[in-house]
């Protein structure tokens, strides 16, 4: 039986349950007992086998080494074949701390499985993403984190109802987060990764990116932006594609002056048609395309989004 060990997610109740298909292609032919860690869990994470429920005070929720702590204990419990995390900004502050005090390796961003004689591989791009590379871990528990939206279950899975466990961690260091002071934010009620249709900036889109929400809304969809745009403060990093930002599967992708690097294709997933606006046409964008505008990315988002009005 492979035993494995997700890290449920409050805030991504539904990208933290993909990660069953995650353990399930690293089991290969083995039959799988799959478990999920909810700390201060409040809903029920269909599809899981069992979930271990553990209740910390909320401040301690926010304090990687105390998640990380409570992690480690239940795999000195339990001790799983593999620890699955997401890798969101806070997953990726408690996946490295944790394999470092399992004493195993971590395979960070793994985009996909391969299990044969040779092993259990995990597939993650290397050399700024100029290569894919097949790492076999040769520790257990195997560790790895995956960026949201990268693997997905099917609806079917997410039906049965898990076992309920409770753990009572041992000891934990108390936190170090003081509070100092609590800001109202604004609930982001944008994800793009919901969206079906992107409207998506690069460097080579030279106007205000607000010029875009109105062609995305005639379209129904959001705005992204390459890296390059929230590296020049043109855009938050909550909207940016890619590697280090999110991974979008939307049913139109629309690529304005976007030129198509490894890092930025990394975030197309399962995306079904793209339509590439560049005025080289050699950009690797439009090799990706089903359709090519070679030109200026701003003049045709202007033009389609009148030609839409009309
Ligand atoms: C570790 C690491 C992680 C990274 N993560 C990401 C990531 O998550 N997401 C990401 O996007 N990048 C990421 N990058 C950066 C990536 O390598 C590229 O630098 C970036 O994607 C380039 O953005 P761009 O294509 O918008 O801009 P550029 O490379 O500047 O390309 C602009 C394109 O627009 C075209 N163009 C120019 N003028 C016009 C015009 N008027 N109209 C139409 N087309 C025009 C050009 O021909 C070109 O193809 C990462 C890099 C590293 C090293």
């Amino acid at each position: 039986m492979f035993k494995g060990l997700i890290l449920i997610d409050n805030e991504n109740i539904e990208y933290s349950l993909d990660l069953i298909e995650v353990v399930k292609r690293l089991a290969g032919e083995e039959a799988t007992f799959i478990y999920g860690l909810g700390i201060n869990l409040s809903c029920e994470a269909k599809g899981l086998d069992a979930v271990i429920h553990v209740d910390v005070p909320k401040i301690q929720l926010k304090d990687s080494r105390v998640v990380t702590d409570i992690v480690q204990q239940v795999h000195e419990e339990y001790q799983f074949d593999s620890i699955i995390i997401l890798a969101t900004e806070f997953g990726r502050m408690v996946a490295p701390r944790l394999a470092m005090r399992l004493e195993v390796g971590l395979v960070a961003d793994i985009t996909d499985i391969e299990v044969d004689k040779r092993g259990k591989k995990l597939i993650r791009p290397a050399f700024s993403g100029n290569i894919m590379a097949s790492i076999v871990c040769e520790s257990s528990p195997i560790m790895a984190s995956v960026h949201p939206n990268v693997f997905h279950v099917d609806a079917e899975e997410l039906i049965a109802v898990p076992e309920k466990l409770t753990f009572v961690p041992s000891k934990l260091k108390a936190s170090s987060i003081e509070v100092l002071e609590i800001i109202e934010c604004e609930e982001n009620t944008v994800d793009i990764r919901e969206a079906d249709v992107l409207v998506s900036a690069g460097g080579g889109f030279k106007e205000p990116i607000d010029q875009l929400q109105g062609l995305a809304k005639e379209l129904t969809g959001l705005v992204s932006v390459s890296k390059q745009l929230v590296d020049r403060k043109r855009a938050p990093r909550e909207i940016q594609v890619g590697q280090s930002g999110k991974t979008v599967s939307p049913d139109l992708y629309i690529a304005l002056g976007i030129y198509g690097s490894t890092q930025h294709i990394e975030g197309l997933k399962n995306v079904k048609e793209i339509i590439s606006v560049n005025t080289d046409l050699g950009a690797p964008m439009n090799y990706l395309a089903s359709l090519v505008v070679h030109g200026d990315a701003a003049e045709f988002a202007r033009k389609l989004s009148t030609k839409l009005k009309g």
